[in-house]
């Protein structure tokens, strides 16, 4: 299959794999029914998916179950399983063209940004929990005289990651690594728009040599397979990304069903905040990144700037320049800067809160429609005369939708930026090493950036203060989500110490 764009022609991937994967097979949901995945260029149906339910979770978690319970993987040296990772790694490394497409097809992603970016950054991930499955470690307890002790950090178990659909691979991978790495076996419930991936992941899993049972991917709906396993009574942990709304739902039926333990990545409204002293082009080159960086569709997306009073004026003539030449359209095609919303409800929800700034009195000065004959592409959409209270400044839009404030004071933009019930991440842009250190720890909010954004990286915890959630991905915080520790303690006979 191959279509044309505006520099020749490129190939569309080759969908391989469209059913459950469970116990390393891949099969048919239980009731034979699938759904549509959806290409956002063009709003067409680019596959019949596995619908998963609540018997295809009970079978995949019966085979996690059984590989946890009875298996190799969590019962191998921490070293073996780190080789066995490294092997993923490289099988990823190996795919990146077809995995970067896949994701561009199902999420209207950049290719080029998947290629130089995001697959790089899931070898990268699998990679560094590799490195860490052989050094996880407890402590020795002297107690006292007549005592002595050591703890284990051991895996916690069944683990259901429940994923959105933003970021595909990052979010696969952010899951899956440390869960490996900690010797849990697991279940993956990737976005119903965008399963695609997650089945070719599973398929390189196998391949790697991970044991069946060990990672399972049950494709489907949030309401039937998502609540499922977060219901499940013999599932151990829940590590959820998504919006805060349905956070609070998993949350929820953790607490109803068996208390499995919980961790949430949620959504977020995070403030980048922009100094008088920053060089100008930089600042607007950071800030437009920030909001328009995958058309909007980033959960610490920089969607509140916040630009003090001296070089406002200057900010927002040369912001407004730059949202009119963005460049919207194809994400196959290299020249362009943004693709699609992911599909038709998120670009009616982006729309309509586009139509809200204005009705709330905000001024739009650049985009404000979508473009483009089909699919779900949108201008990236500037507005000033933002107020806190206004809907547009306190909701997570997940588009590319730049609401920009002024400030005069240290003071003001600190408690500006806090005003919200989110504290996913914040951006600062100054010159002022004093300012840069005394407003970060200002913030409430688990990442800050200074005189930069989106700075990833697999060693860097990221994770929500306030609504934004709790538990961290990434680095070594991340892997003790998916430990637990034992206390062992021992008499110790005729000891003079
Ligand atoms: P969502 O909350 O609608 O869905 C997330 C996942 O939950 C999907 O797999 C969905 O099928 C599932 N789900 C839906 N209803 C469920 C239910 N009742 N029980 C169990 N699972 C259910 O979010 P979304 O629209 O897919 O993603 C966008 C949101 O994700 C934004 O709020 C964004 O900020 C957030 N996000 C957060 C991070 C982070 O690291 N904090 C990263 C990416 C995205």
């Amino acid at each position: 299959m191959a279509a044309t764009n505006s520099n020749g022609i490129f190939k569309l991937p080759e969908i391989k794999f469209t059913k459950l994967f469970i116990n390393g097979e891949f099969v048919d949901s239980v009731s034979g029914r699938t759904f549509e995945t959806r290409d956002p260029r063009n709003g067409d149906v680019i596959a019949n998916i596995a619908e998963g339910d609540k018997e295809d979770v009970d079978l995949a978690v019966k085979a996690a179950r059984e590989a946890f319970d009875h298996g190799k993987w969590p019962r191998m040296s921490g070293y073996e399983r780190g080789r066995i990772m490294m092997k993923f790694a490289d099988l990823i490394e190996a795919n990146i063209e077809e995995l970067a497409a896949l994701d561009t097809l199902d999420a209207g992603k950049l290719l080029t940004m998947g290629k130089a970016v995001d697959i790089p950054a899931a070898v990268h991930m699998i990679r560094y929990y590799a490195g860490a499955a052989d050094k996880i470690h407890g402590e020795t307890l002297k107690l006292s005289s007549e005592f002595q002790g050591y703890t284990l950090k051991e895996p916690i178990g069944v683990v259901g990651h429940i994923v959105p659909w933003n970021f595909p691979t990052a979010m696969f991978v952010m899951k899956v690594g440390p869960a490996l790495a900690a010797g849990c076996t697991m279940i993956v419930k990737p976005a119903e728009q965008t399963p695609l991936s997650a089945l070719y992941y599973a398929h390189l899993a196998k391949e790697s040599g991970i044991p069946d049972g060990v990672v399972n991917v049950v494709t489907g709906y949030g309401p039937t397979a998502g609540a499922a396993l977060s219901s499940h009574m013999d599932v151990d942990k829940i590590s959820f990304t998504g919006s805060t709304e349905i956070g609070r739902v998993v949350m929820e039926a953790a607490a109803k069903s068996n208390l499995k333990h919980v961790s949430l990545e949620l959504g977020g409204k995070s403030p980048l905040i922009i100094f008088d002293d920053a060089n100008l082009d930089m600042a607007v080159n950071l800030a437009s990144m920030a909001i328009f960086y995958n058309k909007g569709e980033v959960c610490c997306a920089g969607s509140r700037i916040y630009v003090q009073e001296g070089i406002y004026d200057e900010f927002v003539k040369k912001a407004v320049e730059k949202a009119k030449s963005w460049v919207v359209g194809d994400p196959f095609d290299p020249n362009v800067q943004n693709g699609p919303q992911v599909d038709k409800a998120q670009f009616e929800k982006v729309l309509s809160y586009i139509e809200h700034g204005k009705r709330e009195g905000a001024t739009l000065l650049a985009g404000g429609k979508a473009c483009g004959q089909k699919g779900y592409c949108i201008e990236p959409t500037i507005f000033t005369d933002v107020k806190e209270d206004m809907k547009i400044a306190q909701d997570e839009i997940f588009g590319p939708v730049m609401s920009l404030m002024k400030f005069k004071t240290i003071e003001e933009a600190i408690e500006k930026a806090n005003t919200t019930r989110y504290g996913l991440a914040a951006g600062i842009v100054t010159n002022d090493l004093n300012v840069a250190n005394s407003v970060s720890r200002s913030i409430r909010a688990g990442t800050v950036w200074i005189n930069c954004y989106y700075a990833f990286d697999a060693e860097t915890p990221f994770g929500g203060y306030k609504m934004s959630g709790f538990g961290k991905d990434q680095g070594l915080h991340a892997l003790e989500k998916y430990l637990q520790v034992k206390s062992v303690v021992t008499p110790i006979y005729n000891s003079p110490w």
